[in-house]
């Protein structure tokens, strides 16, 4: 793909071997790109979608590579859906060291046009679904005394975006969710990091018409969309120990499109 060219190959340097890592939105996609990555990195990875079927691609990809991957068919949104997938795996894994909420959903349109469903449906997924990950995974870190949380916003969510006000106010909330939670979870070993996609090849972004995609790379400093992995690569960082001291942060990922 034309688009990925220059986009990160496979190979880690970041050390999660004997580490649990969870993540959500695993089945396609940037999720499926982190799963990817975090088992190579050596982590046993536990992942999410809406059904365990969407995930064969992902499972495939990592046993094929060596790695180890188990997926938990649930809806991100749904409170009894965390618990039972967070209460298994602690129960068999102990611990969970990574937790990447990554599930998200779109469903644009301008805001005085848009439906009460389009807004509460995408602020279910992407910015309660990540509170609850938050909280029942949250609870089994602190009393591990250690965690990696990454939560995935999106440039939409720092500068706005025309057609996706339900989205962005959902991603400019995971923002400052995770900053809330950063502090109050720092003194048990938990950091909380934010990752801020810029126009990335996904199933999300498929749906625009070429004529848009081209724009959008016109407007792209690094002259290229994004790929899943060049998501992946700066989770594995704040997924491992050398981003020790840091929590809080938002860092984009964009090609330098809001530069
Ligand atoms: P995608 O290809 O559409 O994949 C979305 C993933 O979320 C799928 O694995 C999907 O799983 C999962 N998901 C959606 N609703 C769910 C639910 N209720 N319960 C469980 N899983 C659910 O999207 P993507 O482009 O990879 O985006 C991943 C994340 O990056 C999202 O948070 C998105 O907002 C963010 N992001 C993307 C871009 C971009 O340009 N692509 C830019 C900025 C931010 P199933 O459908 O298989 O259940």
């Amino acid at each position: 793909m034309a688009e990925d060219a220059g986009a990160p190959k496979a190979g880690c340097l970041v050390d999660l071997k004997g580490q649990t890592a969870l993540v959500t939105g695993a089945s396609r996609g940037i999720g499926r790109a982190i799963a990817v990555k975090l088992a190579a990195c050596g982590a046993r990875v536990v992942g999410v979608a809406r059904t365990l079927e969407a995930m064969q691609g992902t499972k495939d990809a990592i046993l094929a590579a060596g790695g180890e991957f188990e997926g938990f068919a649930a809806d991100v949104a749904k409170a009894e859906d965390v618990k039972r997938v967070v209460d298994e795996v602690e129960a068999k894994y102990q611990k969970i060291h990574v937790l990447v909420n990554n599930a998200g959903i779109t469903k644009d349109g301008l805001m005085l046009r848009m439906e009460d469903d389009a807004w509460d449906q995408v602020v279910d997924v992407n910015l309660k679904g990540t509170f609850l990950w938050c909280r029942a995974v949250g609870a089994v870190m602190m009393r591990g005394r250690y965690g990696r949380i990454v939560n995935i916003s999106s440039v939409s969510g720092i500068r706005g975006n025309p057609g996706q006000a339900n989205y962005s106010a959902s991603k400019a909330g995971v923002i400052g969710f995770s900053q809330t939670i950063a502090r109050e979870l720092a003194s048990r070993g938990i950091t909380v990091n934010v990752v801020a996609p810029g126009f990335i090849t996904t199933d999300m972004t498929d749906v625009l018409p070429d004529k848009i995609k081209a724009e959008v790379k016109e407007r792209i400093p690094l002259k290229r969309l994004g790929a899943p992995e060049d998501i992946a690569e700066m989770v594995a960082f704040f997924s491992g120990p050398a981003s020790s001291y840091v929590t809080g942060q938002v860092v984009t990922v964009d090609g330098g499109m809001t530069v």
